[in-house]
């Protein structure tokens, strides 16, 4: 049998330099079959298009995708110079329209040893574990818009056919959390029944689905609570679904309780065919190219891979356990910790070292190997 084949697309910025390292990970894992592709602005550099239709069979034809970022200044000042040049951003719609991405799913897990760098305090965030499934083309970002005279629309509308299936990704990922934790499978079903009819037909199919599945706990909470909720209680949160707007808003939000961007990981989803799988961070033009970047959150997105996309869960939890030791050892790339704000090492909590790519990449290395 081949190995499982996986398109790795790296994008710009700090995209190429993460990849790379995850790509490392990849072969320290197993036999995997690599493919690499351009997307976004060095796709526009080389092809005059942010995705090609060449990139899309090859992703179409994978077994998964992993995906680096996109963006930066140069394509932004081009597109502010002429308004009708090709957005880098316009790759990644691209590949989720392609490839019918429909759910995004973000988990937010702050790792024991980062405990500390959430904005909020350690008992309120101690415990947190959630899933926050995200519907990814239907609603307000895909409806009818435009522009008369002086007013503006936006259309939000939702099928039931949108709603069951994103329903069904929640139930479905709330079960396997459950039967890993040996707890009840819960689902928080995130709407504004209240004032959206697209909101009332939402809870009405969830409710039913809900009606349907017994193992499954259902609430369903206002968008407005939730988004409380989520700094007041997060712990009591296992997998919340909402449709698009909701759940961009939310899931950045959510990401946010960790307090580190270069952490999290996160996967798009359709009906069959290769998942997307790609850090929640951007390109961060900032520090491209200085070998400071941190890879953590491409790592536990590869990790998602081999879970959701190749079904292979024993290698994505060597993997994650990879990452949480190599942090527990005290090394942090810049964006984590300074260590000047750190203070004295404690018996339980060692020194912090400040580490490059290379360094901590090497170190999951060192703990896959050992
Ligand atoms: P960003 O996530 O790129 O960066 C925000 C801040 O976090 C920066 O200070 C950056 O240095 C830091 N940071 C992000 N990831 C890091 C990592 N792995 N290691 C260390 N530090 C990290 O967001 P932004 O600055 O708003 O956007 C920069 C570019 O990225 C823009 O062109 C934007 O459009 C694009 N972007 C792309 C995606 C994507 O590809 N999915 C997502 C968000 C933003």
């Amino acid at each position: 049998m081949s190995p499982p084949s996986i398109a790795v697309l790296p994008g710009d910025g700090i995209g190429p330099e993460v990849t790379a390292a995850a790509t490392r990970v990849l072969a320290a894992l197993g036999d995997f079959e690599t493919s690499e592709h351009p997307i976004g602005g060095a796709s526009i550099d080389s092809h005059g298009t942010a995705l090609t239709d060449q990139v899309l069979e090859a992703c179409r034809a994978s077994d998964a995708v992993l995906l680096g970022a996109v963006g930066g200044p140069k394509w932004d000042a081009a597109v502010a110079e002429d308004p009708s040049a090709p957005r880098p951003e316009q790759g990644l719609l691209g590949l989720r329209k392609g490839l019918g991405l429909y759910a995004n799913l973000r988990p937010v897990k702050p790792s024991p040893a980062l405990i500390g760098a959430s904005p909020l305090r350690p008992e309120r965030i101690e415990g947190t574990d959630m899933l926050v499934v995200r519907e990814l083309t239907g609603g307000l970002y895909f409806g009818d818009s435009g522009r008369e005279g002086t007013s503006a629309h936006d259309t939000c509308v939702y099928s039931v056919v949108e709603i069951e299936r994103i329903a069904r990704v929640a139930f479905d990922a709330a079960r396997v959390r459950a039967a890993s934790a040996e707890r009840p499978a819960h689902v928080t079903s995130v709407d504004k029944a209240n004032v959206l009819e697209t909101s009332r037909l939402w809870r009405e199919t969830l409710s039913r689905l809900g009606g349907e599945s017994p193992d499954v706990e259902l609430d369903h909470m206002l968008v407005d609570n939730a988004a409380m909720q989520l700094l007041a209680a997060p712990a009591r949160f296992d997998v919340i679904v909402t449709e698009n707007m909701f759940g961009d808003i939310l899931s950045d939000e959510a990401a946010m309780l960790t307090g580190a961007l270069g952490m999290l990981p996160s996967a798009s989803l359709g009906a069959a065919g290769p998942g997307v799988f790609e850090p929640v961070h951007g390109s961060a033009p900032d520090i491209a190219g200085r070998g400071e970047a941190n890879p953590l959150a491409t790592f536990l997105s590869l990790a998602m891979l081999l879970e959701h996309g190749l079904g292979l869960s024993a290698e994505a939890q060597a993997l994650e356990q990879a990452v949480d030791a190599a942090l527990e050892q005290g090394l942090r790339t810049p964006d984590l910790a300074p260590v000047e704000t750190l203070g004295a090492p404690t018996p339980e909590l060692p020194a912090q070292v400040t580490v490059g790519t290379e360094e901590i990449t090497l170190a999951v290395l060192a703990e896959l190997r050992g």
